[in-house]
């Protein structure tokens, strides 16, 4: 059976475990051939071992995406491995929550190198072999904090709202070389982070269950929901998407509250 990506080269960053580990497994699924561009090599190499086994073509490269010389790297890693590269998955973040006036100047750094430069450098990585072949899809994980604001995140949103920038210009200044860019806004998503933060309280029931309460489908999403889309724009059937972000928040952020 033919996949959706069949033989395609997928870069995907951070995909050790939540988001990028579950679009890591969907590309696989659909015969990408899938790189796992990853800072922590045990669960980096993990994920990769794991979809080898299954069947698939994988191959960690340990990469710091904060790190422009680590991108580069990266990138020449699996050019030499695989002669190609089709798309990237931009998807190694980090939540950096403060009050804005308690945010010291290394936490807005921190939060900027890997949620904003991140991205960049590992876009621009990726993006000559891209322009050489005419052909490319880079998949930036935005956030709901990327036209909304939730009081003392500061400073997520910032970065999370330059990265709508840098798609954008990114996705128009390229798109006559066959290159499309893209963004997904997911919203709550049941990952460890969220795991690891309702465990924070005394109740953690409660606060996993005032969370799904805030969204219409009274749940939050889930990691494949989110690496479904990025399937999509990965693919061939997105042609015409450029420039664009779509959100997978399950319509909480249309909600209108009483
Ligand atoms: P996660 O479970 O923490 O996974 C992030 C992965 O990225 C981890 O494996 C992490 O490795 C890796 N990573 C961190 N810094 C890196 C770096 N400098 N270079 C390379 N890899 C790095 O996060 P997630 O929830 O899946 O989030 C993935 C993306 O979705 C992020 O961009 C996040 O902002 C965005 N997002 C998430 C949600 C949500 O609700 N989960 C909602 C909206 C947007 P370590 O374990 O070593 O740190």
């Amino acid at each position: 059976m033919v996949g959706r990506l069949d033989k395609k080269v997928a870069v995907i960053t951070g995909a050790g475990r939540g988001i990028g580990e579950a679009t890591a497994r969907a590309m696989a699924a659909e015969g990408a051939i899938v790189v796992i561009a990853e800072k922590d090599a045990e669960s980096g190499s993990r994920v990769a071992a794991s979809l080898t086994d299954g069947g698939a073509r994988s191959l960690f490269i340990e990469t710091d995406v904060a790190d422009s010389a680590s991108c580069e790297a990266m990138a020449e890693g699996a050019l030499k491995q695989f002669g190609r590269i089709d798309i990237l998955v931009a998807n190694a973040g980090i939540n950096v929550f403060h009050e804005p006036l308690e945010t010291s100047e290394e936490e807005w750094r921190r939060c900027f190198a890997v949620d904003l430069d991140g991205v960049w450098y590992s876009a621009k990585a990726v993006l000559p072999a891209m322009r050489s072949r005419k052909a490319g899809s880079v998949v930036a994980i935005a956030s709901c904090h990327s036209f909304a604001i939730i009081p003392s995140t500061f400073p997520y949103p910032v970065a999370k709202h330059g990265l709508l920038g840098l798609v954008r210009a990114l996705g128009v200044q390229y798109a006559a070389d066959g290159i499309r860019v893209n963004a997904i806004a997911p919203g709550y998503i049941e990952t460890q982070i969220a795991v690891d933060y309702w465990n924070t309280f005394a109740d953690p029931e409660a606060e996993r269950r005032r969370a799904y309460d805030l969204h219409p489908p009274r749940r939050i999403g889930r990691p494949e929901e989110v690496a479904m889309t990025a399937v999509f724009l990965g693919s061939d059937e997105a042609p015409f998407i450029n420039a664009a972000c779509i959100v997978i928040d399950g319509g909480r952020s249309v909600l209108y509250h009483e």
